[in-house]
C-alpha cells in the first residue's frame, strides 16, 4: 500500500428495491470508483432494522478498502454511489433506503465535524457491522481498545443471518 494511501472500512446497507442486488452493485461501484481500491468485502448478512421496526429487514456487509482520498472526499465519493443507487434523503431517522454507506473507520483517525465523524458513532453498538467487519479483519483493534473479533463473538446470539453466495 503506498504511503499516501489510507485503509478505510464502509458499512454498506439497503433495505429497498432488491437489497442483495443494491449492495453488490454497491461493492462493484466502489471497485471502480476512482481512487479507491477494494481490498476485501465480508459476507452479505441479513437483519433486522434498527429504529423505526415497520420497514423490511436489510441486508448489510463491510468492504475494506484502500484510497488516496482524504475522509471528507471519500464520503462525497460514497454519497455519490449512493444517489447512483437511488438514494433520497428522508426526514425519518434510519428509514429505508436503497443504500446507506457510512465511513467506520478510516485509518487511526479522529474527526468529530458535523458532517463527518470517524469512527462512526454506532460501530461497536451494530452486529451487523461488527460481525461482517470481525469477517474480513479479525485482528482489528477497535478504537476502545478491543479486538473486534471478541467483540463479534460476544454479540453472536443477536439477529444476524449470514446470506449464502449462489
Ligand atoms: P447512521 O449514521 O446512524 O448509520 P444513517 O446512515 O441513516 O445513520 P445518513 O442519513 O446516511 O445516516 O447520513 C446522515 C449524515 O451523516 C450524512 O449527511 C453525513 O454527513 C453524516 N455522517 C457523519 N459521519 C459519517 C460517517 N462516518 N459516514 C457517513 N456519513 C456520516
Ligand atoms: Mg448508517
Ligand atoms: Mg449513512
Amino acid at each position: 500500500m503506498p504511503s499516501d494511501n489510507h485503509r478505510a472500512f464502509i458499512g454498506i446497507g439497503s433495505n429497498q428495491g432488491d437489497p442483495v442486488f443494491q449492495v453488490r452493485s454497491a461493492i462493484k461501484a466502489i471497485a471502480q470508483a476512482a481512487d479507491i481500491s477494494l481490498e476485501q468485502t465480508s459476507s452479505l448478512y441479513l437483519s433486522p432494522p434498527m429504529g423505526p421496526s415497520d420497514q423490511p429487514n436489510y441486508v448489510n456487509a463491510v468492504a475494506m478498502i484502500s484510497t488516496s482520498h482524504d475522509s471528507f472526499q471519500l464520503l462525497t465519493c460514497l454519497q455519490g454511489i449512493e444517489r447512483d443507487h437511488g438514494r433520497i434523503r428522508s426526514i425519518k431517522r434510519w428509514g429505508p433506503r436503497t443504500l446507506d454507506l457510512d465511513i467506520l473507520l478510516f485509518g487511526t483517525e479522529s474527526i468529530d465535524t458535523e458532517t463527518l465523524r470517524i469512527p462512526h458513532e454506532g460501530l461497536t453498538e451494530r452486529p451487523f457491522v461488527v460481525v461482517p467487519l470481525s469477517e474480513i479483519a479479525p485482528d482489528l483493534t477497535l478504537p476502545n481498545g478491543e479486538c473486534v473479533s471478541d467483540l463479534a463473538a460476544r454479540m453472536q446470539s443477536q439477529t444476524l443471518t449470514r446470506l449464502r453466495e449462489d
